[in-house]
């Protein structure tokens, strides 16, 4: 088994190595697309090259002439684009329509000879040499680089880099993994990781991720309230008209909020795919109701509806789609190491923990807990029967800008 962890750091880099950088991109698609062109063919998925020594025997030399890339680099766009065009033959043999790979997007893969990381900064093999762009590292310690990507129990494998033309800023995605066993995971399960991404429904916002993403709802709101108005205007009405213009009226509303929630379970699921979530974990809305007294039957609805639709859409993604016991999800400190619970943490959209003073949106906050009740609710499970076999892993909770271990929290008040 492999524990790997991800870091994503956006580099600060210069004109010059901007340029490098560019200038590099430019030849590793080159060369990627080469490959594409090498190991396609449009006749039958049989005569499509998909052998990565073999590719690499008949094209390295040639590219190695063509480009100002480094060994590694050119090895890299081959070994991309053979596995893209594997990836191919595997749809296509499942009777799918494919088209041959094309590589446009801005994107170079390093390995441990092309990437050297330093605490502070990375040097990079580009068509200019060698460049060291240094980190943009946010302010919350430990970042998921330092604990993932320094840590001396996490080995760097692979890292891409990636140009994000509509900020105009170039970002690292980082993977690592574990190598030792460190205090935060006990690996001696024998059990391959998780990753859980928990959600919060509420009326402040519709939904919230344990990533930080929030899916407000003010316009759901707003077209709620404007139906709701029309109905009344016609019901007062009173006339046959009337009556046949509420019914079409109806319809229209249904289709319309049916339409507004499918976007945002869509959106649920690519958010949960994107962060490598294998679970996406919901409260139990049984009691919604009384838990929530000022939502409004449209609320309750769109909960209902969006918990619906993500369940038969995550599945086709691999993800699959949990709900738990919502007891003290949104009075609890999200926080690791702290846990504490207590009714005058939360104000309204306002969270602060009375006991270490951490301060954050209340719905953000209660989407993590979500998560940590899940990973908590596995790992009891997994050590009731330790040698069940039954596929029970360590569960991590994916937030905002790293993960989170579920060991590692405090319990929750009536666990
Ligand atoms: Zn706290």
């Amino acid at each position: 088994m492999g524990v790997r962890r991800t870091a994503v750091v956006k580099l600060v880099v210069s004109d010059e190595q901007r340029d490098a950088l560019h200038r590099t991109a430019e030849q590793y698609l080159y060369c990627a697309n080469r490959t594409a062109d090498y190991c396609w063919s449009d006749t039958s998925y049989a005569e499509c090259k998909t052998n990565k020594r073999e590719v690499r025997d008949a094209l390295y030399a040639d590219l190695r002439e063509e480009t100002d890339l480094q060994a590694q680099l050119v090895q890299a766009a081959i070994k991309r684009a053979v596995e893209a065009v594997k990836a191919c033959v595997k749809r296509w043999k499942k009777g799918q329509r494919v088209s041959q790979p094309t590589f446009t997007a801005e994107t170079i893969d390093y390995d441990t000879r092309s990437a050297t990381f330093y605490r502070n900064k990375v040097s990079l093999a580009t068509v200019e040499g060698r460049v060291e762009p240094s980190f943009v590292l946010p302010a919350d310690s430990p970042t998921p680089y330092e604990r993932y990507v320094l840590s001396e129990n996490y080995e760097f494998r692979e890292s891409t880099l990636r140009y994000d033309a509509t900020t105009d800023e170039f970002y690292l995605n980082i993977s690592t993994r574990r190598i030792h066993s460190d205090d935060e995971v006990s690996e001696d399960t024998g059990h391959s990781d998780q990753t859980v991404l928990g959600i919060d429904l509420g009326v402040n916002s519709l939904a919230v991720s344990s990533t930080g993403t929030f899916w407000q709802g003010d316009d759901y709101d707003h077209w709620c309230r404007e139906f709701e108005k029309r109905r009344g205007e016609m019901q007062r009405r009173g006339t046959q008209a009337a009556h046949k213009a509420l019914l079409r009226l109806g319809k229209r509303e249904e289709a319309w909020r049916k339409q507004y929630i499918h976007t945002i379970a869509n959106e649920l699921v690519s958010e949960a795919v994107e962060h490598d979530c294998d679970v996406i974990a919901f409260e139990d809305l049984s009691d919604i109701r009384e838990r929530l007294p000022y939502a409004k039957w449209h609320h309750v609805w769109a909960f209902r509806r969006l918990f619906e639709y993500v369940s038969y859409k995550a599945p086709e993604q691999g993800v699959s789609v949990e709900q738990v016991e919502p007891t003290h999800t949104s009075q609890r400190c999200s926080r690791m190491d702290c846990g504490f619970t207590h009714d005058g943490n939360r104000h309204g959209e306002h969270f602060e923990c009375q006991k270490c003073g951490y301060e954050v949106n209340a719905d953000y906050n209660a989407a993590k807990n979500i998560g940590v009740r899940y990973a908590r609710k596995r790992q009891h499970k997994l050590r009731s029967s330790p040698k069940s076999g039954s596929g029970d892993a360590p569960v991590d909770v994916r937030v905002n800008g790293g993960t989170l271990n579920g060991e590692s929290y405090q319990p929750l008040a009536g666990d």
